[in-house]
Protein backbone atom coordinates (compact mmCIF):
# COMPACT_ATOMS: atom_id res chain seq x y z
CA UNK A 1 0.00 0.00 0.00
CA UNK A 2 1.49 3.36 -0.77
CA UNK A 3 1.76 5.40 1.66
CA UNK A 4 3.13 8.63 -0.02
CA UNK A 5 1.05 11.37 1.49
CA UNK A 6 -0.78 13.01 -1.96
CA UNK A 7 0.84 16.44 -2.64
CA UNK A 8 -2.26 18.17 -3.44
CA UNK A 9 -5.92 17.95 -1.45
CA UNK A 10 -9.11 19.60 -3.33
CA UNK A 11 -11.85 19.57 -0.23
CA UNK A 12 -14.95 19.66 -1.64
CA UNK A 13 -18.52 17.22 -1.53
CA UNK A 14 -22.30 17.87 -3.53
CA UNK A 15 -23.51 18.59 -0.26
CA UNK A 16 -20.68 21.41 0.20
CA UNK A 17 -21.16 23.08 -2.60
CA UNK A 18 -24.70 22.82 -2.53
CA UNK A 19 -24.52 24.74 0.89
CA UNK A 20 -21.97 27.31 -0.26
CA UNK A 21 -24.36 27.78 -3.52
CA UNK A 22 -27.04 29.38 -1.00
CA UNK A 23 -24.89 32.07 -0.06
CA UNK A 24 -26.84 34.99 -0.35
CA UNK A 25 -23.88 36.96 -2.07
CA UNK A 26 -22.78 34.13 -3.91
CA UNK A 27 -25.66 32.49 -5.33
CA UNK A 28 -24.54 29.49 -7.24
CA UNK A 29 -20.88 30.10 -7.64
CA UNK A 30 -19.59 27.06 -5.69
CA UNK A 31 -21.27 24.86 -8.39
CA UNK A 32 -19.69 27.15 -11.12
CA UNK A 33 -16.40 26.53 -9.71
CA UNK A 34 -16.29 23.01 -9.51
CA UNK A 35 -17.92 22.68 -13.00
CA UNK A 36 -15.21 24.26 -14.46
CA UNK A 37 -12.58 22.39 -12.81
CA UNK A 38 -13.95 19.06 -13.66
CA UNK A 39 -14.54 20.25 -17.23
CA UNK A 40 -11.02 21.26 -17.53
CA UNK A 41 -9.92 17.52 -16.07
CA UNK A 42 -8.15 18.71 -13.21
CA UNK A 43 -10.42 17.07 -10.53
CA UNK A 44 -9.22 14.03 -10.91
CA UNK A 45 -5.39 15.48 -10.24
CA UNK A 46 -6.05 15.86 -6.44
CA UNK A 47 -7.35 13.35 -4.20
CA UNK A 48 -10.97 14.62 -3.27
CA UNK A 49 -11.11 14.86 1.13
CA UNK A 50 -14.99 15.52 1.83
CA UNK A 51 -15.73 18.50 4.15
CA UNK A 52 -18.11 17.02 7.50
CA UNK A 53 -19.88 19.63 9.38
CA UNK A 54 -18.26 21.32 11.82
CA UNK A 55 -19.37 20.62 14.89
CA UNK A 56 -20.10 23.18 18.17
CA UNK A 57 -16.85 22.60 19.76
CA UNK A 58 -15.02 22.58 16.42
CA UNK A 59 -16.13 26.20 16.00
CA UNK A 60 -15.95 27.44 19.50
CA UNK A 61 -12.55 27.53 19.04
CA UNK A 62 -12.84 30.77 17.63
CA UNK A 63 -16.94 31.67 17.92
CA UNK A 64 -18.44 32.43 21.14
CA UNK A 65 -21.14 29.81 21.93
CA UNK A 66 -23.94 32.09 21.94
CA UNK A 67 -23.13 33.57 18.26
CA UNK A 68 -22.73 29.73 17.43
CA UNK A 69 -26.34 28.84 18.49
CA UNK A 70 -27.52 32.10 16.65
CA UNK A 71 -25.81 31.33 13.14
CA UNK A 72 -26.41 27.62 13.34
CA UNK A 73 -29.64 27.98 13.54
CA UNK A 74 -29.67 25.95 16.84
CA UNK A 75 -31.78 28.72 18.85
CA UNK A 76 -34.77 28.54 16.90
CA UNK A 77 -36.81 25.59 17.39
CA UNK A 78 -34.96 23.96 14.88
CA UNK A 79 -36.48 23.83 10.97
CA UNK A 80 -35.14 26.58 8.26
CA UNK A 81 -31.89 27.29 10.24
CA UNK A 82 -33.82 30.83 10.84
CA UNK A 83 -34.08 31.33 7.45
CA UNK A 84 -36.59 34.76 6.30
CA UNK A 85 -34.96 36.50 9.44
CA UNK A 86 -37.98 37.05 11.27
CA UNK A 87 -36.66 37.38 14.60
CA UNK A 88 -33.56 39.11 13.46
CA UNK A 89 -33.77 42.64 13.88
CA UNK A 90 -32.87 44.14 17.26
CA UNK A 91 -31.24 40.25 19.01
CA UNK A 92 -29.74 39.51 15.14
CA UNK A 93 -28.49 42.86 14.59
CA UNK A 94 -26.32 42.23 17.30
CA UNK A 95 -24.67 39.74 15.79
CA UNK A 96 -24.25 41.41 12.77
CA UNK A 97 -26.83 39.03 11.52
CA UNK A 98 -28.44 42.07 9.40
CA UNK A 99 -28.37 44.04 6.00
CA UNK A 100 -24.86 42.47 4.55
CA UNK A 101 -25.48 39.60 6.67
CA UNK A 102 -29.58 38.95 7.16
CA UNK A 103 -29.74 35.54 8.07
CA UNK A 104 -30.98 32.77 4.90
CA UNK A 105 -32.39 29.53 4.85
CA UNK A 106 -29.28 27.24 4.96
CA UNK A 107 -27.52 29.15 7.46
CA UNK A 108 -26.52 26.87 9.70
CA UNK A 109 -25.29 24.77 7.50
CA UNK A 110 -23.47 27.39 5.12
CA UNK A 111 -21.22 27.82 8.42
CA UNK A 112 -21.01 24.20 9.39
CA UNK A 113 -19.72 23.34 5.78
CA UNK A 114 -17.35 26.19 5.22
CA UNK A 115 -15.82 25.72 8.78
CA UNK A 116 -15.63 21.99 8.40
CA UNK A 117 -14.13 21.89 5.13
CA UNK A 118 -11.35 24.80 6.09
CA UNK A 119 -10.59 22.57 9.36
CA UNK A 120 -10.38 18.98 6.28
CA UNK A 121 -7.82 21.30 4.49
CA UNK A 122 -5.62 22.11 7.98
CA UNK A 123 -5.83 18.48 8.68
CA UNK A 124 -4.47 17.32 4.85
CA UNK A 125 -1.26 19.08 5.23
CA UNK A 126 -0.73 18.05 9.10
CA UNK A 127 -1.34 15.05 7.49
CA UNK A 128 1.23 14.98 5.09
CA UNK A 129 -0.56 16.86 1.94
CA UNK A 130 1.90 19.77 0.06
CA UNK A 131 -1.45 22.07 -0.22
CA UNK A 132 -4.78 21.55 0.01
CA UNK A 133 -7.88 23.65 -1.41
CA UNK A 134 -10.86 24.65 -0.12
CA UNK A 135 -12.49 27.12 -2.34
CA UNK A 136 -15.92 27.94 -0.27
CA UNK A 137 -13.93 29.02 2.79
CA UNK A 138 -12.07 32.01 2.91
CA UNK A 139 -14.48 34.22 4.90
CA UNK A 140 -12.25 36.47 6.15
CA UNK A 141 -14.49 39.40 7.73
CA UNK A 142 -16.11 37.12 10.85
CA UNK A 143 -15.55 38.08 14.21
CA UNK A 144 -15.80 36.16 17.34
CA UNK A 145 -19.52 36.91 18.09
CA UNK A 146 -20.31 39.05 14.75
CA UNK A 147 -21.07 37.92 10.94
CA UNK A 148 -19.65 40.70 8.83
CA UNK A 149 -19.11 41.60 5.12
CA UNK A 150 -20.92 38.62 3.96
CA UNK A 151 -19.04 36.14 6.15
CA UNK A 152 -20.97 34.59 8.23
CA UNK A 153 -18.10 32.63 10.10
CA UNK A 154 -14.68 32.90 10.16
CA UNK A 155 -13.12 29.23 8.88
CA UNK A 156 -9.34 31.09 7.93
CA UNK A 157 -9.53 31.40 11.86
CA UNK A 158 -10.41 28.16 12.50
CA UNK A 159 -8.07 26.79 10.07
CA UNK A 160 -4.73 28.30 11.00
CA UNK A 161 -6.14 27.38 15.02
CA UNK A 162 -6.13 23.73 13.91
CA UNK A 163 -2.99 24.54 11.91
CA UNK A 164 -1.45 25.95 15.46
CA UNK A 165 -1.31 22.18 16.56
CA UNK A 166 1.08 20.69 14.69
CA UNK A 167 3.02 23.67 13.26
CA UNK A 168 4.65 26.80 15.67
CA UNK A 169 4.47 29.82 13.45
CA UNK A 170 1.76 30.04 10.82
CA UNK A 171 2.05 32.65 7.98
CA UNK A 172 -1.86 33.72 6.82
CA UNK A 173 -1.41 35.50 3.35
CA UNK A 174 -4.83 37.58 2.24
CA UNK A 175 -4.81 38.64 -1.31
CA UNK A 176 -8.71 39.39 -1.59
CA UNK A 177 -9.13 43.15 -2.51
CA UNK A 178 -10.70 43.78 1.03
CA UNK A 179 -8.70 43.69 3.95
CA UNK A 180 -8.59 40.33 5.88
CA UNK A 181 -9.91 42.49 8.80
CA UNK A 182 -11.05 39.30 10.70
CA UNK A 183 -8.65 37.44 10.75
CA UNK A 184 -5.72 40.32 11.52
CA UNK A 185 -7.53 41.26 14.12
CA UNK A 186 -8.13 37.53 15.66
CA UNK A 187 -4.20 37.42 16.24
CA UNK A 188 -3.24 40.61 16.43
CA UNK A 189 -1.79 39.65 19.79
CA UNK A 190 -0.13 36.54 18.67
CA UNK A 191 3.59 35.84 17.41
CA UNK A 192 2.81 32.26 16.41
CA UNK A 193 0.41 33.51 13.27
CA UNK A 194 1.86 36.65 11.29
CA UNK A 195 -0.99 37.73 9.21
CA UNK A 196 -0.11 39.75 5.46
CA UNK A 197 -3.22 41.61 3.91
CA UNK A 198 -2.66 43.28 0.12
CA UNK A 199 -5.76 45.47 -0.78
CA UNK A 200 -7.79 48.38 -1.65
CA UNK A 201 -7.62 51.02 1.85
CA UNK A 202 -9.20 54.26 0.57
CA UNK A 203 -12.14 56.24 2.26
CA UNK A 204 -15.42 54.63 2.18
CA UNK A 205 -13.65 50.92 1.03
CA UNK A 206 -14.65 47.98 2.63
CA UNK A 207 -14.56 47.32 6.08
CA UNK A 208 -11.72 50.78 6.18
CA UNK A 209 -9.22 48.96 8.52
CA UNK A 210 -5.78 47.41 6.90
CA UNK A 211 -3.84 51.11 7.29
CA UNK A 212 0.14 50.42 7.01
CA UNK A 213 0.58 51.64 10.52
CA UNK A 214 -1.78 48.58 11.62
CA UNK A 215 1.25 46.48 13.01
CA UNK A 216 -0.24 43.95 15.39
CA UNK A 217 -0.19 44.51 19.20
CA UNK A 218 1.29 43.28 22.27
CA UNK A 219 3.40 40.34 21.85
CA UNK A 220 1.96 40.53 18.47
CA UNK A 221 3.82 43.36 17.43
CA UNK A 222 5.21 43.43 13.97
CA UNK A 223 2.73 40.29 13.24
CA UNK A 224 0.29 41.91 11.32
CA UNK A 225 1.47 43.36 7.93
CA UNK A 226 -0.72 45.69 5.60
CA UNK A 227 -0.10 46.86 1.86
CA UNK A 228 -2.73 49.09 1.25
CA UNK A 229 -3.11 49.96 -2.24
CA UNK A 230 -5.13 52.48 -4.42
CA UNK A 231 -7.87 51.31 -6.78
CA UNK A 232 -6.64 50.07 -9.90
CA UNK A 233 -4.00 48.14 -9.44
CA UNK A 234 -2.34 46.31 -12.09
CA UNK A 235 -0.47 42.83 -12.28
CA UNK A 236 2.81 44.16 -12.38
CA UNK A 237 2.38 46.91 -9.41
CA UNK A 238 0.60 43.96 -7.44
CA UNK A 239 3.49 41.81 -8.25
CA UNK A 240 5.75 44.91 -7.18
CA UNK A 241 4.12 45.63 -3.90
CA UNK A 242 3.62 42.10 -2.79
CA UNK A 243 6.44 39.99 -3.41
CA UNK A 244 9.44 41.38 -2.12
CA UNK A 245 7.11 41.84 1.51
CA UNK A 246 6.23 37.69 0.81
CA UNK A 247 10.12 37.60 0.45
CA UNK A 248 10.67 39.28 3.69
CA UNK A 249 8.06 37.75 5.53
CA UNK A 250 9.21 34.18 5.19
CA UNK A 251 12.74 35.25 5.81
CA UNK A 252 12.45 36.67 9.25
CA UNK A 253 9.18 34.98 10.24
CA UNK A 254 10.59 31.51 8.90
CA UNK A 255 6.43 29.97 8.95
CA UNK A 256 6.17 26.39 9.32
CA UNK A 257 2.56 26.04 7.48
CA UNK A 258 0.96 29.01 5.19
CA UNK A 259 -2.82 29.60 4.21
CA UNK A 260 -3.61 31.81 1.42
CA UNK A 261 -6.79 33.52 1.14
CA UNK A 262 -7.20 34.28 -2.89
CA UNK A 263 -10.09 36.14 -2.71
CA UNK A 264 -10.33 37.14 -6.68
CA UNK A 265 -12.55 40.11 -6.32
CA UNK A 266 -9.41 42.49 -7.53
CA UNK A 267 -10.17 41.08 -10.64
CA UNK A 268 -10.84 43.58 -13.38
CA UNK A 269 -14.54 43.65 -14.29
CA UNK A 270 -15.00 42.57 -10.59
CA UNK A 271 -18.70 44.41 -9.79
CA UNK A 272 -16.14 45.53 -6.50
CA UNK A 273 -14.35 47.45 -8.60
CA UNK A 274 -11.38 47.82 -6.66
CA UNK A 275 -7.95 46.29 -8.38
CA UNK A 276 -7.75 45.59 -12.07
CA UNK A 277 -6.21 41.83 -11.89
CA UNK A 278 -5.79 39.28 -14.18
CA UNK A 279 -5.85 35.74 -12.79
CA UNK A 280 -2.15 35.26 -14.05
CA UNK A 281 -1.50 37.90 -10.69
CA UNK A 282 -2.90 35.24 -8.12
CA UNK A 283 -1.47 32.20 -10.18
CA UNK A 284 2.17 34.31 -9.86
CA UNK A 285 1.63 35.15 -6.33
CA UNK A 286 0.36 31.33 -5.66
CA UNK A 287 3.12 29.87 -7.65
CA UNK A 288 5.44 32.22 -5.40
CA UNK A 289 4.32 30.49 -2.08
CA UNK A 290 3.98 27.24 -3.11
CA UNK A 291 7.78 27.20 -4.16
CA UNK A 292 8.38 27.59 -0.75
CA UNK A 293 7.55 24.08 0.05
CA UNK A 294 5.72 24.38 2.94
CA UNK A 295 2.15 23.07 3.95
CA UNK A 296 0.15 25.78 2.04
CA UNK A 297 -3.79 25.80 2.66
CA UNK A 298 -5.83 27.95 -0.02
CA UNK A 299 -9.19 28.74 0.30
CA UNK A 300 -11.45 31.38 -1.72
CA UNK A 301 -12.86 34.41 -0.38
CA UNK A 302 -14.45 37.04 -2.46
CA UNK A 303 -14.90 37.08 -6.26
CA UNK A 304 -18.54 38.60 -7.53
CA UNK A 305 -18.46 37.74 -11.01
CA UNK A 306 -18.65 33.96 -10.98
CA UNK A 307 -17.13 32.93 -14.43
CA UNK A 308 -14.41 35.09 -13.41
CA UNK A 309 -14.29 33.48 -9.64
CA UNK A 310 -14.31 29.93 -11.40
CA UNK A 311 -11.69 30.88 -14.40
CA UNK A 312 -9.50 31.91 -11.60
CA UNK A 313 -9.95 29.28 -9.05
CA UNK A 314 -9.56 26.65 -11.89
CA UNK A 315 -6.81 28.17 -12.41
CA UNK A 316 -4.86 27.94 -8.89
CA UNK A 317 -5.97 24.20 -8.72
CA UNK A 318 -4.10 23.51 -11.65
CA UNK A 319 -0.87 24.83 -10.15
CA UNK A 320 -1.50 23.68 -6.90
CA UNK A 321 -1.74 19.86 -8.70
CA UNK A 322 1.29 20.83 -10.38
CA UNK A 323 -0.47 20.80 -13.97
CA UNK A 324 -1.08 24.19 -16.60
CA UNK A 325 -4.42 25.62 -17.68
CA UNK A 326 -3.28 28.00 -20.16
CA UNK A 327 -4.71 31.76 -19.57
CA UNK A 328 -6.62 31.90 -22.99
CA UNK A 329 -7.04 27.95 -23.11
CA UNK A 330 -10.88 27.37 -24.20
CA UNK A 331 -13.71 26.45 -21.59
CA UNK A 332 -14.67 22.89 -22.86
CA UNK A 333 -18.29 22.26 -23.16
CA UNK A 334 -19.87 21.67 -19.98
CA UNK A 335 -23.53 22.48 -17.90
CA UNK A 336 -22.12 26.43 -17.50
CA UNK A 337 -20.67 27.07 -20.92
CA UNK A 338 -22.77 29.81 -21.16
CA UNK A 339 -22.08 31.88 -18.83
CA UNK A 340 -18.84 32.29 -20.89
CA UNK A 341 -19.63 33.85 -23.09
CA UNK A 342 -18.60 35.75 -25.99
CA UNK A 343 -15.10 34.41 -25.95
CA UNK A 344 -15.63 30.87 -24.31
CA UNK A 345 -11.95 30.79 -23.04
CA UNK A 346 -9.99 31.42 -19.57
CA UNK A 347 -9.04 34.76 -19.89
CA UNK A 348 -9.99 37.70 -17.52
CA UNK A 349 -8.50 40.70 -19.18
CA UNK A 350 -7.79 44.18 -17.07
CA UNK A 351 -10.54 46.63 -18.19
CA UNK A 352 -9.47 50.32 -18.83
CA UNK A 353 -10.14 51.83 -15.59
CA UNK A 354 -7.12 53.93 -14.44
CA UNK A 355 -4.52 52.55 -11.84
CA UNK A 356 -4.67 55.08 -9.51
CA UNK A 357 -1.17 53.79 -8.04
CA UNK A 358 2.05 54.22 -9.22
CA UNK A 359 5.21 52.90 -9.17
CA UNK A 360 6.53 55.07 -6.61
CA UNK A 361 3.53 54.70 -4.38
CA UNK A 362 3.60 50.49 -4.42
CA UNK A 363 6.95 50.57 -3.52
CA UNK A 364 6.64 53.18 -0.53
CA UNK A 365 3.61 50.91 1.03
CA UNK A 366 6.29 47.87 0.44
CA UNK A 367 9.20 49.58 2.05
CA UNK A 368 7.00 50.45 5.25
CA UNK A 369 6.21 47.61 5.62
CA UNK A 370 9.45 45.89 5.26
CA UNK A 371 10.67 48.73 7.75
CA UNK A 372 8.35 47.02 10.41
CA UNK A 373 9.30 43.82 9.60
CA UNK A 374 13.38 45.03 10.16
CA UNK A 375 12.06 46.99 13.30
CA UNK A 376 10.48 44.23 14.42
CA UNK A 377 13.44 41.73 14.08
CA UNK A 378 15.92 44.21 15.58
CA UNK A 379 13.61 43.99 18.64
CA UNK A 380 13.34 39.99 18.87
CA UNK A 381 16.07 38.06 20.81
ZN1 LIG B 1 -13.35 40.84 -0.79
Amino acid sequence: MDMTPPRAVLVRSARGIAAADRLPSNVGRASRVHALIDALGLGGLAQVVEPAAATDAELAAFHSEEFIRRVTGSDCGGGSDCGGGSDSDSDGGSFGLADDCAPFAGMGEHVRLAAGGTLAAAAAVVGGAQVAMHWEGGRHHAARARAAGFCYVNDAVLGILRLQDAFARVLYVDLDAHHGDGVQDAFAFSRRVMTLSVHVAERGFYPGSGAAADEGRGRGAGHSLNLPLQRGASDSRFARALEPVLAAAVGSFRPQAVVVQCGCDGLGGDPTRALNLTPDALVRAVRGVLAWRLPTVLLGGGGYSHANAARCWARLTAVACGADVAAAADVPDHAFLADYAPAFDMRVDATLAPDENSDASVDAAAARVLAALAAHASRSP
